[in-house]
């Protein structure tokens, strides 16, 4: 339990450094495969000052467990995508600015850089905006996430899932820098061109 947590605020804080984020929004969780504990940033705390026994831990039954803290506000989206899909084990959802920019002018971000392409396999799709705070948002974000790791949700931020919570990281840091990038080329032209060179789904990160 400790190294699930341990994991939760590195790569929280990681994330925060990376400005994935302003401020204490966004947040982390990791689920051991193993007991099915899930670990789960607390709500509205900084991220420079976050330790182990500040995030709160649940057990598979959504049952919290452990924890000095309330746990994140956006608690119920997480434990019903550990709920719906027992391949992930690591979720990430960030207030990323450029992401967030895209959502709003309702832009799908498409494979423009090869990391991007390699992890998403095509356009980051965008989840119809709906209020925050309950496990229907999950839901909602698996169903528009098909077979893809990422996710946009409409005036929100960007949700991403994977197999380890390294790994949903390293996704959402891919799918901003591609946002941001997509962003810088737009001011220019359209960069069409580039999509249709990269294979997606294919190449290396
Ligand atoms: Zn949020």
């Amino acid at each position: 339990m400790e190294e699930l947590r341990h994991k939760v605020v590195e790569i929280a804080a990681r994330a925060s450094r990376a400005g994935l984020m302003p401020g204490t929004m966004g947040n982390f969780s990791a689920r051991d495969s193993e007991t099915g504990y899930v670990a789960i940033t607390p709500s509205g705390y900084s991220y420079d000052v976050m330790k182990s026994q500040d995030v709160v831990v649940f057990n598979a039954e959504g049952k919290m467990l452990d924890g000095d803290r309330k746990p994140s506000f956006e608690s119920p989206m997480h434990l019903r995508i550990y709920r719906d899909r027992p391949d992930i084990n690591g979720v990430v959802h960030a207030h990323s600015p450029y992401s967030n920019a895209m959502g709003l002018l309702r832009r799908e971000i498409p494979p423009v850089l090869l990391t991007l392409a390699h992890f998403i396999g095509g356009n980051v799709p965008i989840a119809d905006y709906e209020p925050s705070g309950t496990e229907d948002i999950g839901a909602h974000a698996l169903e528009v996430m098909g077979d893809r790791p990422a996710v946009i949700l409409e005036k929100h931020g960007v949700l991403t899932i994977a197999s380890s919570l390294d790994l949903a990281y390293e996704i959402a840091a891919a799918v901003e820098d591609g946002a941001r990038v997509y962003h810088l080329a737009l001011q220019i032209a359209r960069p069409k061109d580039v999509l249709k060179e990269i294979p997606q789904g294919k190449g290396r990160a």
